[in-house]
């Protein structure tokens, strides 16, 4: 039976170290900030928005909503982001997706500051992933890292498959796993015998969006399994992996939930801090 990757528990010792660094912060008079903008009302980006304040509350981080109506144009919401970027009281600003249909996403994203961008979308961060410089890293796929790092996985020499090229997970992770000298298969929708290639695998991490794609007959004996998929099924949450029969086969397995989604909220927030640290670094240059 796989040993868990126990999502919630890291997330508990992330915590620990946050609270600590939120209080450094307000000891100087700073009190760390976040905005959170959510156009229009889709019901689970409400919910969303209020877990993220709830989180940010128990470490001592202020949440700024700054909802708007469905019909704000794109000119208005790139004008709300620059105020937000020259507030120098806000220190990290999150746009809840998804947007309503007239508003293209990826220009609103590279108008908010690279150094308040705590979801890591804009092309600046983007290519920091790429070149190995120091950015902000998006949540998710820095969560399938940390949850290897902090159960002490070794990650350097391995081949680890990834099954999913979504600009959300998949391909930022290819990069952040390579960082960590791992041999990297990325799999996507036209890979021809996606079986032939987990089973390959030291590390298989899925982030697809189907649910129990991934089964035991996939993974090879003793490998490591981190599941990233969130699906709603008739019976509840599930992830991409078969975890009954994953974990009969694999060495290490993480759940879902209580896996990789656990850690992302609370990631978030610690790119919050690393973006301030930033800013204070630009204010210092
Ligand atoms: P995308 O929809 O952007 O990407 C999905 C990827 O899966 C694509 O690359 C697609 O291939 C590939 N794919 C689809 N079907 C298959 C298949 N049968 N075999 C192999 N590959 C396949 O997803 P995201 O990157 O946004 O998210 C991935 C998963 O992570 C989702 O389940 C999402 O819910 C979850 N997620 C979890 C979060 C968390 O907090 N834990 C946060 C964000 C996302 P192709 O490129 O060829 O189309």
């Amino acid at each position: 039976m796989a040993e868990l990757l126990d999502g919630k528990a890291i997330a508990q010792s992330i915590r620990a170290e946050l609270r600590v660094e939120v209080a450094r912060w307000r000891d100087q008079g700073i009190l760390p900030s976040l905005a959170v903008i959510l156009v229009g009302a889709d019901p689970a980006s409400i919910v969303y928005m209020k877990s993220k304040h709830k989180a940010a509350q128990d470490l001592g981080i202020e949440l700024r909503q700054v909802q708007l109506p469905e019909e704000t144009t794109e000119d208005e919401l790139r004008h709300v982001i620059r105020f937000l970027n020259a507030d120098p009281q806000i220190h990290g600003i999150m746009i809840e997706l998804p947007l309503p249909k007239h508003i293209n996403k990826a220009g609103v994203m590279a108008a908010i500051d690279p150094l308040k961008d705590v979801d890591g979308m804009h092309p600046v961060n983007r290519g920091y992933i790429m070149s190995g410089e120091d950015g902000l890293i998006p949540a998710t796929p820095q969560s399938c890292i940390e949850i290897l790092l902090r159960s002490h996985v070794p990650i350097a020499g391995q081949h680890a498959v990834i099954v999913g090229r979504g600009d959300t997970v998949g391909k930022p992770l290819l990069f952040l796993i390579l960082r960590q000298q791992a041999t990297v298969t990325v799999c996507h929708s036209r890979t021809p015998d996606l079986a032939a290639f987990t089973r390959q695998a030291d590390i298989l991490i899925a982030a697809v969006g189907q649910a129990r794609l991934i089964t035991g007959d996939m993974v090879k004996p003793g490998a490591v399994v981190v599941d990233a998929g969130i699906n709603e099924t008739s019976g509840g949450i599930c992830g991409d992996v078969d975890y009954a029969g994953v974990s009969e086969v694999a060495g290490w397995i993480s759940p879902v939930p209580g896996g990789v989604g656990s850690l992302t909220t609370v990631l978030l927030l610690r790119n919050l801090l690393k973006g301030l640290a930033l800013q204070r670094g630009r204010l210092r240059d």
